[in-house]
């Protein structure tokens, strides 16, 4: 697919890679029908509230370190910026590092939409300089300045000779996508047009998508020890001067293909930088995986086989007999799509059976045009009927499956389905990190995790028996399917 950075908007997933957010079935099917080009969206004839996909971009902007995020929006829009503020300070210290990167909003109000605010954009642009002093300044749109028509692009093109620092426009119009996963390719699209420099030289760095960095000490080491390289994390803690080098780096990872599909194949495609498209780290195969493809991406393919030979001979005897007690017991799964099928692959590998594994949206190919890796791995090792569902996070459609398939435990990673899962009873794991399941260890911690959860139910029986949910005997009654529209072959 040709890459246009000079172009600040961005097809969204739906239209690019054909993602959708509405299918029930099983494996085999979701497989088959993204190899043949078959698969088709299926509408819900109602549907809870989502997430947008400014959350993604704008979050994953304001984690470079001193940046400005200037959002043309309603205040209401920006309600992450706190949170942010917080957040990004934390990641820093962990690194011995601070970041004065500011999220500031312009407050569109009612007067704005009829008479337009560029030039309220202009002066807060001015001020959040004036300020700040960022290494560079994203401006992004919202649905309002989108539907108002505020011409963001042609100020940030006057601006850009106004100040020593890239200005780059941003387009998030929530209204355009219901994959808040397209967000993560904006802010890609952002860096890749207005802070990426064409190559000079090489540098023994590797390009490591991510979101919050918890195991940058191992990986770390595992770069510079077996790899002879530096990692390069993205998006937290990384400069603009660090971001403007990514087309010199030795190769992109990525903790999964939802994450990493626009900047490692663009990366790749730009400027020749390989995209490792693997199984992530999660689990032992995963991890073992993941390390030989990098390996062989960049010639270190021997270092990688010493390392797992020596890594086996000391954990894989623990996660052997830790998984002895988890054998047979039974998994619902509601996570991103990036993680859905990386785990149910973990799960299986400890002897679990996975019932059910519903993922928030689907890409059925990347933007190299291929069936992510993970699910055509776990289509090779899952019974032939392994249900599957692309739910969009509605919380009314996992209780009802909760409630269908009585597992022994439920895993998430987003803490609003995870608690709704536990007021009605079921054990749950929240899979919050990304690297929770990550290499050996990561994988022995997480058997244990899960030991300990279904060994232990009290605290959900207990809540569960105080609580009443808003769900009814009717709604558990019904096949969810139902309420999803139109057949699945086009
Ligand atoms: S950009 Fe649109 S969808 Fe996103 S928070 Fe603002 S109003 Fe909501």
């Amino acid at each position: 697919m040709p890459y246009n950075f000079k172009n600040a908007n961005l097809a969204v997933r739906e239209s690019r890679l054909g993602s959708i957010t509405g299918f029930t079935g099983d494996l085999q099917t979701l497989v088959y029908r993204s190899e043949c080009g078959s698969l088709k969206n299926r509408e819900r004839c109602f549907s809870q509230s989502s997430s947008c996909l400014s959350g993604c971009a704008l979050n994953a902007l304001a984690a470079i370190r001193n940046v400005a995020v200037v959002y043309h929006a309603p205040a209401g829009c920006t309600a992450m910026a706190s949170n942010d503020a917080v957040k990004f300070g934390q990641i820093a210290a962990r690194v011995n590092k601070t970041t004065n990167s500011v999220f500031v909003c312009t407050d569109l109000n009612e007067n704005d939409t009829v008479f337009g605010a560029i030039d309220s954009l202009r002066k807060i642009v001015q001020h959040t300089w004036d300020e700040y002093h960022p290494d560079a300044i994203f401006i992004s749109t919202s649905c309002v300045s989108g539907v108002i028509g505020e011409d963001v692009d042609g100020l940030a093109d006057e601006l850009k000779d106004e100040y020593p620092v890239p200005v780059i426009p941003v387009h998030c119009e929530g209204f355009k996508s219901r994959i808040w996963a397209s967000g993560f390719d904006i802010s890609d699209h952002a860096v890749l047009q207005g802070i990426v420099k064409p190559p000079k030289q090489k540098r023994r760095y590797i390009n490591i998508k991510n979101f919050y960095e918890s195991a940058r000490p191992q990986i770390t080491k595992i770069f510079n020890e077996v790899f002879d390289a530096e990692p390069q994390f993205l998006y937290c803690n990384s400069t603009v001067e660090e971001l403007s080098h990514l087309s010199e780096n030795l190769a992109t990872v990525c903790i999964c293909g939802t994450l990493g599909t626009y900047l490692g194949n663009a990366l790749e495609e730009t400027y020749g930088v390989p995209y490792v498209r693997t199984l992530n780290h999660s689990g032992i195969t995963g991890f073992e995986t993941w390390l030989r493809a990098i390996g062989d991406t960049i010639g270190k393919r021997a270092e990688a086989e010493a390392y797992i030979e020596k890594q086996r001979a000391i954990f894989i005897p623990q996660i052997e007999e830790v998984t002895k007690s988890l054998h047979g017991l039974r998994a619902v799964i509601g996570m991103g799509p990036g993680f859905t099928y990386e785990i149910a692959r973990v799960l299986q590998e400890f002897g679990m059976k996975v019932d059910y594994a519903l993922a928030w949206h689907y890409d059925y190919k990347y933007d190299n045009g291929q069936v992510p890796p993970a699910l055509e791995h776990l289509v090779k090792t899952s019974p032939k009927d392994m249900k599957v569902a692309v739910a969009d996070q509605q919380n009314y459609e996992v209780l009802n499956i909760l409630n269908r398939y009585k597992p022994d435990v439920y895993f998430s990673r987003h803490p609003g389905t995870t608690v709704w899962a536990i007021k009605q009873g079921y054990a749950a794991v929240f899979v919050d990190d990304e690297y929770t399941v990550f290499g050996y260890e990561g994988t022995l911690s997480f058997a244990k995790l899960i030991r300990d959860t279904v060994t232990n139910r009290s605290f959900e029986k207990n809540l569960a028996a105080r609580i009443q949910l808003p769900y009814t005997k009717w709604w558990y009654e019904q096949n969810y399917d139902k309420f999803i529209k139109e057949e699945g072959v086009k």
